[in-house]
């Protein structure tokens, strides 16, 4: 089945609803990287707030989460487009940790301390960013507090990664904002219906999807249905941005490359593409760095 997100705002327009599957996309993203199952279930999960916080860009806006902790897998990195475009990876996929109480220890793979920064491309002349400490580690807890503390929309996100033996079976999640003037009694109950629906990896086993998710926490809330998208594991790597980035190294940098060696690789951390470079390449690059 394919990856998706459905996005749903209540009658009174003043509560939001994402809830969104991407089983293949990181299905696809785990395979890529090699993940080990404490990895991989760190990474679905990133993947999948990544998905959620795309979705709430404008056309042509980007979005990159970075998750930065004290435990083994040391850093995630996610990137989503306002297209339903996803990237993402993990410093170290190679972390295997016991279960911890029955389930993926993520929080221990990433760290319980740690900071979780989220810098938008909104199209303007400089770049949004923000950061807030670890709530937990456990990547939803952190986003929904990041989404409150730093964007003042007080928030709520559920994120499951259903796992067998042989891999990645079901990840998806979900994530509610109260916008402005939303009324208390509308919030309490949603946190009510949250409590009560259990975890989100139990309700994707049983193959729910996005809209059953978003009838389950908003049952009894009157609300309409704005978009359905398409989600997809895509990198946005080009011999054209890979330049870009070497000229951002300096003339220095560049030079002290090209006299290294004959030929320089440079591989992309979220898909493994190669670029190759000649030495005649990077001094032309260089001379670029100039202008
Ligand atoms: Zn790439």
């Amino acid at each position: 089945m394919e990856d998706y997100l459905v996005r749903i705002i209540t009658k009174d327009a003043r509560v939001r609803g994402l809830a969104c599957i991407t089983t293949g996309l990181v299905e696809k993203a785990c395979l890529r990287h090699d993940t080990y199952p404490t990895a991989s279930a760190a990474l679905g999960r990133a993947l999948s707030a990544g998905a959620l916080m795309g979705a709430l860009l404008k056309t042509g806006q980007r979005v990159a989460l970075k998750f930065a902790g004290n435990g083994p897998i040391r850093k995630i990195i996610v990137e989503a487009e306002s297209t339903g475009a996803v990237r993402g990876y993990v410093a170290e996929p190679h972390v295997e940790l016991p279960l911890k109480e029955g389930k993926l220890d993520v929080a221990g793979a990433l760290g319980r301390t740690g900071f979780l920064t989220v810098t938008k491309d909104l199209r303007l002349k400089e770049l949004y960013s923000g950061t807030v400490q670890f709530y937990s580690g456990e990547i939803a807890e952190d986003l929904a507090y990041y989404l409150t503390e730093s964007e003042q929309l007080p928030s709520a996100v559920g994120l499951g990664v259903y796992m067998e033996p042989t891999g990645i079976c079901a990840t998806g999640g979900f994530l509610i904002q109260a916008l402005p003037y939303s009324e208390e009694e509308v919030i309490d109950r949603l946190m009510e219906q949250i409590g009560k629906m259990g975890f989100v990896t139990d309700l994707l086993r049983e193959g729910k999807r996005p809209e059953e998710l978003l009838e389950l926490l908003f049952g009894g809330i009157p609300y309409d249905t704005i978009e359905k998208r398409p989600l997809a594991l895509r990198c946005s790597c080009s011999r054209e941005r890979t330049e870009e980035a070497l000229i951002s190294l300096g003339k220095e940098e560049l030079t002290s490359l090209a006299n290294e060696k004959d030929r320089t690789e440079v591989v992309c951390q979220f898909c493994h593409e190669r670029y190759l470079f000649s030495r005649e390449e990077l001094e032309c690059l260089a001379k670029e760095v100039m202008h």
